[in-house]
């Protein structure tokens, strides 16, 4: 089925392509005019100068001042009509690039928004829904302690759950609005060990190895690297489904930077989709096809902060599969 846009855009390429070619016919019509006007305007002069008797033979003609000014002015008015053909064909190619930029772009915004509203929808929902049911079973069941226990949990993962997304939805807002942060010397260590325990009590199953050699201390705001490790995590996590959910952090310093790194033995991220994974609402595959959810703004506003801090971020692969995130931060 051709929707609206694909519409506009044939109708589009369709005026365009008859643009040119018009506008090729006239060129090759004007060039021909000019060459004609030139023959006529040098066959009048070839009879006024046989009239006046000047005229000896072709060579002696050409080379005669009043050809050659004709000569001249028609060469002149040559270039004029190549030059004008060209000038309006490059800002023809300009317009259209630039026209398409902004087609595909808005393409693009469109899918994005599409996919945020659909998953912010089940990301809110979910939990919310969970937590409701959690609170009805309590209100109509006497429970023991385990149950209790196994309910308050579950609730608690799902209060994680909305906390974690109204920050990410408050960080994105702040990183588009002159985001300023203000960076203080923090040791890593502490805050890696901080979030490892937080996402442990979310997770119980999940393994997560980190084995620090000495105090690595870097220029950070805390708050905001907290969420680059919890949406890094998180993300580990999430995208190891099936596999064995292994997780490294390590830390490494060099010159410059200390390298904060988040491994996983998860799906991986193929080379194409790198890039594209920072940018905001993005998710890899399609709404329909993914069995993760998520808002596709936790790694946009990963490379936002770690941007903000002067800092890089980088993803490599794993062998045999997943993925490393590298986080450079401005060491102290
Ligand atoms: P979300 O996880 O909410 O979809 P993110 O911005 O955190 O959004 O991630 C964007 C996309 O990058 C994800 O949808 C997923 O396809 C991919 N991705 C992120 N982290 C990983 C990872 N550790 N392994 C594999 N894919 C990942």
């Amino acid at each position: 089925m051709i929707t609206a846009g694909r519409k506009i855009r044939l109708l589009t390429i369709f005026i365009i392509a008859y643009l040119l070619m018009a506008f090729a016919w006239w060129s090759v019509l004007l060039y021909t005019k000019n060459k004609d006007a030139f023959e006529a305007k040098a066959e009048l002069l070839r009879i006024g100068m046989v009239a006046e008797g000047i005229y000896q033979n072709e060579t002696n003609f050409q080379q005669s001042a009043a050809y050659q000014e004709l000569n001249q002015k028609y060469t002149r008015q040559e270039w004029m009509i190549l030059g004008e053909a060209s000038l309006f064909i490059l800002s023809l190619v300009i317009g259209i690039w630039l026209m398409n930029r902004g087609f595909v772009k808005e393409i693009d915004v469109a899918r994005q928004q599409r996919n945020f509203l659909l998953s912010i929808t089940h990301e809110l929902k979910s939990p919310i829904a969970g937590i409701k049911l959690v609170l009805e079973t309590f209100k109509k069941r006497a429970l023991n302690e385990d149950q209790t226990r196994q309910l308050t949990h579950n609730a608690l993962q799902d209060t994680e759950r909305l906390n974690t997304l109204v920050n990410n939805l408050l960080m994105a807002a702040r990183i588009e609005d002159a985001y300023e942060i203000s960076l203080e010397p923090h040791n890593l260590n502490e805050l890696v060990e901080q979030v490892i325990s937080e996402i442990r009590q979310r997770n119980p199953a999940v393994e997560i190895n980190f084995k620090p050699e000495k105090d690595y201390l870097a220029f950070i705001e805390v708050g905001a690297i907290h969420i680059v490790l919890i949406n890094l995590l998180e993300n580990a996590i999430k995208y190891s489904q099936g596999e064995i959910k292994n997780i490294e952090i390590s830390l490494q310093q060099n010159d410059q930077f200390i390298d904060l790194c988040v491994s996983d033995h998860g799906i991986g991220i193929p080379d194409n989709e790198k890039e594209n994974v920072f940018m905001k609402f993005y998710r890899v595959g399609s709404e329909d096809t993914r069995s993760t959810k998520g808002t596709g703004l936790g790694l946009y506003i990963v490379k936002g902060i770690v941007e903000a801090h002067k800092g890089k971020i980088k993803i490599e692969d794993r062998i045999p599969n997943g993925s490393r995130f590298v986080v450079s931060l401005l060491k102290v």
